[in-house]
């Protein structure tokens, strides 16, 4: 039988205000001792009232700004009420029919994903199960916590859509600065529903799937516990197997929350699913509902520039290639790093070019070249030693400034790829100047012809069995001497150059 995979996500974000969604309690608890971060009112006592948090409510509103959604006027808190130890109150305060946010779209391996809605509520305490103890404890230093979850229609269909969704997603919230969005922390839960449906049996309509003729819907597994993205894909993968084979074989699946083993590599059976009605939503009788028309228009102008927005410019404006555009809006402070390197080269580059011609025709000159000096030191190479140190750029000793600079010594050939890295390690240690380096180092490529001709003669006369294949017609031995000309010259010389020579003396 053939399926048409459907998948529709839940993601929840904890936003990373200073105080918790309803009280002034700080929201750094989750490094804290336990319930050292709790008031009366996160934990429920009778007679307390909660205030709202405004700085929720307006990320909440620029998080929905930046998917295309439509902002609500009027938007109000509801009582979702449910019974577990890790809630004090006995209900969380979220949003039912009337989120924030409403309506918008993702655009995912050129399909567009809608996004059905935004909403606020709060974040439930932690329970602790101690090995071998038959008790539990509970911290409750999360509850109370803003969270932000999105929900998404039915769009995506395959594993690949899903965890692309999750990282295009986790990009727009670290841009928006509004909340850290780690999954390993639990800062970002990623929840994937999915279904197995006969093809042309079914089809879709506001965002919900409905059967055709007398076709009965399988029913939709929801995928919780998953903490990576790389689990995203498995833990997707492994369930659209399991629900082929057990439809395969003429079993039935049932409406059931299920959970993802990493080291097992298998989903397992967590609860069935309660439908919306089993949690007597209600509105909130202690918070007033929030007209926001002013403030969105307000919060309108402070949208910054976002992902994929800032990719497309990267490869018009710039011409990067996609793969490093996609690499480089990953991390907002790489983006922003890339920009002011990009900004003070080209300050240097239009000083240092005498010709007659305007900025722009300067700058257009050399891009190409730029952007591949760019692409090639900052993106691979240096990339690869912060990567190796577990850093991060925005933390990195070396100055847009001096790294421009540096890039300006290779682009004058001034020194070689070799010498290259090894200044490159010495600015990321030392935070120095590039040229000071060049000039207490030995750095300084060798170009001059007649102190290379020496060396190069030398080698010669040193291998002359390798001299004699190479004139017997095995080119490739000449990599050899090249190799025995920059251990001859520390890697100063210029390897081009030395080829050149090479031949030319092999030849003569
Ligand atoms: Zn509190």
């Amino acid at each position: 039988m053939q399926y048409d995979i459907i998948i529709g996500m839940e993601i929840h974000a904890q936003l990373k205000t200073k105080s918790k969604m309803f009280c002034s309690c700080a929201n750094d608890g989750e490094d804290k001792k336990p319930n050292t971060t709790i008031c009366e009112v996160c934990v429920g006592h009778p007679g307390t009232l909660p205030v709202i948090n405004k700085q929720a409510v307006e990320w909440t509103i620029l998080t929905g700004m930046a998917v295309g959604c439509e902002i609500a006027d009027f938007t109000k808190f509801d009582r979702k009420n449910y019974f577990y130890p890790d809630l004090p109150k006995g209900y969380q305060i979220a949003q039912y029919d009337l989120p924030i946010s409403l309506n918008g779209h993702l655009n995912i391996n050129d399909k567009k994903i809608k996004i059905i809605r935004i909403h606020l509520e709060e974040d439930t305490g932690k329970l602790l199960h101690p090995k071998n103890a038959n008790y539990s404890l509970v911290d409750y230093n999360r509850a109370g916590t803003p969270l932000m979850e999105l929900v998404t229609a039915p769009d995506l269909s395959s594993a690949e859509d899903a965890k692309n969704f999750c990282q295009e997603y986790q990009k727009i919230l670290r841009y928006l600065n509004v909340s850290d969005a780690n999954m390993e922390k639990g800062q970002m839960r990623c929840e994937a529903n999915i279904s197995l449906q006969e093809k042309g049996k079914w089809k879709k309509s506001n965002g919900e799937i409905k059967p055709l003729n007398n076709y009965k819907l399988n029913p939709k597994i929801e995928l919780k516990n998953i903490n990576s993205f790389k689990a995203m894909e498995r833990a997707v993968n492994y369930e659209i197997k399991r629900q082929t084979k057990v439809l395969n074989e003429g079993g039935k699946l049932i409406q059931e929350t299920r959970g993802w083993d990493d080291n097992k590599g298998q989903t397992y059976h967590q609860r069935e699913k309660e439908s919306a009605h089993d949690y007597r939503y209600f509105p909130e009788p202690d918070l007033p509902p929030l007209i926001l028309t002013e403030l969105k228009e307000k919060l309108r102008k402070k949208l910054p520039e976002l992902p994929q927005t800032k990719k497309e410019r990267f490869i018009t404006e710039y011409g990067f290639n996609k793969i490093d555009a996609n690499f480089i809006v990953v991390d907002k402070n790489l983006a922003d790093y890339i920009e002011k390197v990009i900004s003070e080269f080209r300050a240097w580059i239009e000083t240092s070019d005498k010709s007659k011609k305007t900025q722009d025709e300067i700058w257009e000159t050399h891009r190409k070249k730029i952007i591949r000096l760019i692409s090639n030191w900052l993106i691979n190479k240096l990339g690869g030693l912060i990567k190796t140190k577990n850093g991060d750029i925005s933390k990195i000793k070396i100055t847009p400034k001096n790294f421009a600079e540096f890039l300006a010594l290779i682009f004058q050939n001034k020194i070689n790829a070799a010498s290259g890295v090894k200044i490159l390690e010495i600015m990321l240690k030392q935070g120095k100047d590039p040229s000071d380096i060049l000039d207490s180092g030995d750095f300084e490529q060798i170009q001059n012809k007649s102190a290379l001709n020496q060396i190069i003669e030398k080698i010669i006369s040193d291998n002359p069995k390798i001299v004699e294949q190479y004139k017997n017609g095995k080119v490739s031995v000449i990599q050899f001497l090249i190799g025995q000309a920059m251990k001859e010259t520390k890697g100063k010389a210029n390897p081009v150059i030395v080829k050149e020579m090479l031949i030319k003396l092999l030849i003569s």
